[in-house]
């Protein structure tokens, strides 16, 4: 999957709407301090489905939001398109996050659940945390990583890191399955 185009509007210090064209050969972004390079991988991060405030350095999932500055309000939303190119074609994911009613998520149009662009981007080995993109001390907490988390590292850039969501649902279907024929067993046994 390639990325080929950012949207932003609202999200952190990119109040106003801004979009930028991811071109080939684009490896990295530099600028001053404080300009938004690390706002701008947040946001691609964000987009695809990261769900820890934490890991955008905010303590809520609103703090994405402009905040406001002395000469303006605060806003009330954010969003983040992403246009990206998969082997089925263009696809563009959306997600927008508005103060009190939390995040919403589209794909190409169409409303769809959070775990639905989280595996879309996981199965292309281009997910929230996939090890391509490389943010300010990713470097430094490779090298100090667990052995864990390494293996987590290394699932992403498989794009095998969907098939543990899917395993832990099918896995609490299958246990809601055992508890319903348990049911029927009792309700069987009654009868009898
Ligand atoms: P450095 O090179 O120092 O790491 P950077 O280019 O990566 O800097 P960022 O960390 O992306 O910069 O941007 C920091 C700026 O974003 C700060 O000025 C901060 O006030 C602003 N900022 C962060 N969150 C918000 C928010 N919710 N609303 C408004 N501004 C925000």
């Amino acid at each position: 999957m390639r990325l080929s185009r950012v949207k932003l509007t609202g999200f952190k210090s990119f109040v106003d709407p801004v979009e930028l064209r991811v071109l080939p050969g684009l490896t990295g972004v530099v600028g001053p301090n404080g300009c938004g390079k690390s706002n701008l991988l947040e946001a691609i991060r964000w987009a695809m489905g990261e769900g820890s405030a934490k890991s955008l350095r905010g303590g809520a999932m609103e703090d994405v939001i402009f905040a406001g500055t002395a000469s303006r309000p605060q806003r009330q939303f954010a969003e983040v398109a992403i246009l990206a190119t998969n082997e089925n074609g263009e696809v563009e994911v959306v997600r927008r996050i508005e103060r009190g009613a939390g995040s919403a998520y589209r794909i190409n149009g169409r409303d769809v659940r959070a775990r639905d662009a989280q595996l879309l981007f996981a199965d292309a080995a281009t997910g929230a945390h996939s090890p391509a993109l490389v943010s300010q001390g990713r470097i430094g907490s490779i090298i100090a990583a667990k052995p864990a988390e390494r293996r987590q590292m290394l699932e992403e850039a498989a794009g095998i890191s969907g098939l543990h969501v899917r395993r832990r649902e099918a896995e609490i279907r299958l246990k809601a399955t055992e508890t319903n024929l348990e049911k029927v067993a009792q309700s069987l046994a009654e009868l009898e």
